[in-house]
């Protein structure tokens, strides 16, 4: 038999699960589809909201989003929390970034004038500042970067905090995988790997890396997203010498990210590798973010071991997210958030609801249209 919702959302990760949280909020009856919800890129991410550290040259759009993202994200998660009953391990601390010699603290300063001349703050450190603030950071580090606005969250309570909440505000759950979308002149639903079809008004293509291929799609519909291969370690240490910021490093050319939980955890990332849809552990990449984390934090070597994670981060040809109506009537998208899937996720939400709800899109998502790769020549 099938069933009937407002919405089918196909993807369950953080940006599937936060648009049907949203969406039920606003009324709609959801359905969102999934085999394991949460164990895609959303189960590996580090959780930085990083706007300020994460910028990279030439990337001032995606900027703008990141920084609308982060200034909503307090609401979002006291509004969450009290919602769902779960703590997301939201952390305010701000993120230090470690220059590993002279070289690298002349490109944070440059980074640090580029950063101003878009209106972040940021406040420059010496070697002795550094240590003030993480005494068990290496010797010798000559000194960083602080971004005060830069901060975390745990993306796994996150998830399970917006599956929570979205089911208590009525969002249904199914399971299973999407084994196409049902599309003429106006998408109709979707057909589940049993054979079930949910039929609904609208469609939300949420499926992160998996979105490209998701079949059904007409060619000219399709997003152009692509598998960024990432590794994260989870270590542990119940001792005095625990970070408290997120602290981030280049050293000798390769960048690594510490990421501290309030439990003791340790999140170490993260390699980025064109594998396609390869998710073995990859030893090599162990090896580096190992070596490369102890080179700023030489406590690294002394913690437990307690997992190797491997997601891939749904990257795009400009890496900036993909959100709003496609060019099929009841087709909506959202989708591409690459290395900011956290970060983005409470404004892509509510921008989805919005989408749905009403029909108008947000300003702030406008620039992140489907529609800017109309035309594009797709790798076959
Ligand atoms: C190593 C690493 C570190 C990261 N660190 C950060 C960070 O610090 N901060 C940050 O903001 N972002 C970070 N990210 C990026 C972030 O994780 C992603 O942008 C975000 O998780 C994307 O969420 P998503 O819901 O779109 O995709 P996913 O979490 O991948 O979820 C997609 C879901 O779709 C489901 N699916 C696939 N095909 C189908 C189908 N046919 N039918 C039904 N369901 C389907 C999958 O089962 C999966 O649950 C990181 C990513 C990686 C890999």
């Amino acid at each position: 038999m099938p069933q009937t919702a407002d919405v089918v959302v196909i993807g369950g990760g953080v940006i599937g699960a936060a648009i049907a949280w949203r969406l039920a909020v606003g009324g709609a009856s959801v359905v969102v589809a999934d085999p394991a919800p949460g164990s895609g890129a959303t189960g590996t991410a580090a959780g930085m909201l990083a706007p300020v550290t994460e910028l990279h040259y030439g990337e001032e759009p995606l900027l703008r989003l990141n920084l609308a993202a982060a200034r909503r994200y307090p609401g979002f998660v006291a509004e969450l929390t009290e919602a769902s009953g779960v703590s997301v391990g939201y952390r305010r601390t701000g993120t230090l970034a470690a220059a590993w010699d002279g070289a690298d603290l002349a490109a944070l300063r440059d980074l640090h004038e580029f950063q101003r001349s878009l209106g972040l703050n940021g406040q420059m450190l010496s070697g002795a500042d550094l240590r003030g603030l993480e005494p068990s950071l290496a010797p010798g580090l000559p000194g960083g970067l602080y971004a005060g606005d830069d901060h975390a969250v745990d993306p796994r309570r996150l998830h399970a905090a917006l599956v929570t909440a979205a089911e208590r505000a009525g969002a249904r759950l199914e399971r299973q995988r999407v084994q196409r979308v049902e599309v003429d002149e106006h998408a109709r639903g979707v057909v589940l790997d049993d054979g079930t079809k949910l039929i609904g008004a609208c469609v939300v293509l949420a499926a992160g890396s998996w979105s490209g291929s998701t079949a059904g799609l007409p060619a000219g519909i399709v997003p152009p997203v692509r598998p960024v291969k990432g590794q994260t370690l989870r270590l542990r240490l119940d001792t005095s010498e625990r970070l408290t910021h997120v602290t981030r490093g280049t050293v000798r050319g390769s960048p690594v990210y510490l990421v501290p939980r309030e439990d003791g955890e340790l999140v170490v990332g993260a390699s980025a590798e064109e594998a396609g849809f390869d998710l073995r552990a990859r030893s090599g990449a162990i090896y580096e973010l190992l070596r490369d984390a102890q080179a700023l934090l030489p406590a690294v070597l002394e913690m437990e071991w307690v997992e190797v994670s491997t997601g891939l981060r749904p990257g795009t040809p400009d890496n900036a997210p993909i959100i709003g109506s496609a060019d099929v009537d009841g087709l909506v998208i959202a989708t591409g958030h690459f290395r900011n899937g956290i970060l983005l996720a409470p404004v892509t939400a509510d921008a989805v609801q919005q989408i749905v709800l009403t029909g108008s899109t947000p300003e702030d998502v406008r620039a992140f249209a489907p529609q800017r790769f109309a035309g594009l020549v797709r790798p076959t």
